[in-house]
C-alpha cells in the first residue's frame, strides 16, 4: 500500500503546536524513520502537516476535504493515494500530554471521509525512554 502513496497529511494537536514547529514529524518522514519506515526512500511523496483545529477536532472534516480537493486539482493526486498520519503528539503519551481524548471522534470523521489513517509520526527519545520505564502508556508503532 505504501508504494502507492503520493501525499501524506500529518495532523498535529493544536495544543502541542503552541510550542512545536512540526520539524520532528517532517524530519522523521524525510529520513523515513519512526512511523514512516514503510514508505520507500526516494519516492516522490508530498507532506502536508496541519493542525486539528482545537478540541474536539471538528475542523479536521473541513481541512481534509480541502486537502483532497486541492490534491486532485493541483497535483492530480487521488484520494486513495493519500494517507493521513495522526501525529505522535495526538496518539502517544508524550512530553506534551497524554494522548488526545478525542481520538475516537476524529477517527469517525476520517472514516466517514473515506481516508486511510495511520497512527504516529516522530518518535521522541525521551518519550520512548519514559514508555520503556512504564511512565508513559505503551504505543504500537506498527499498528494501524
Ligand atoms: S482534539 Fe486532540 S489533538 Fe486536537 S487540540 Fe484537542 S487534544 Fe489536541
Amino acid at each position: 500500500m505504501e508504494s502507492k502513496v503520493k501525499l501524506i497529511g500529518i495532523i498535529q494537536c493544536d495544543f502541542a503546536k503552541e510550542r512545536c514547529s512540526g520539524f520532528g514529524c517532517v524530519n522523521s518522514f524525510t529520513k523515513r524513520i519512526d512511523a514512516f519506515t514503510k514508505y520507500p526512500l526516494g519516492a516522490e511523496i508530498m507532506v502536508v502537516p496541519f493542525n486539528c483545529g482545537g478540541c474536539p477536532g471538528r475542523r479536521i472534516s473541513r481541512t481534509v476535504s480541502n486537502l483532497v480537493k486541492r490534491a486532485k486539482k493541483k497535483a492530480e493526486i487521488e484520494k486513495d493515494e493519500i494517507v493521513i498520519h495522526l501525529a505522535s503528539c495526538m496518539v502517544t503519551d508524550n512530553g506534551h500530554y497524554p494522548p488526545c481524548p478525542h481520538l475516537d471522534y476524529i477517527a469517525t470523521i476520517l472514516k466517514r471521509k473515506g481516508m486511510k489513517v495511520k497512527k504516529g509520526s516522530y518518535k521522541s527519545k525521551t518519550a520512548t525512554a519514559r514508555r520503556e520505564a512504564g511512565l508513559y502508556e505503551p504505543f504500537d508503532w506498527d499498528g494501524e
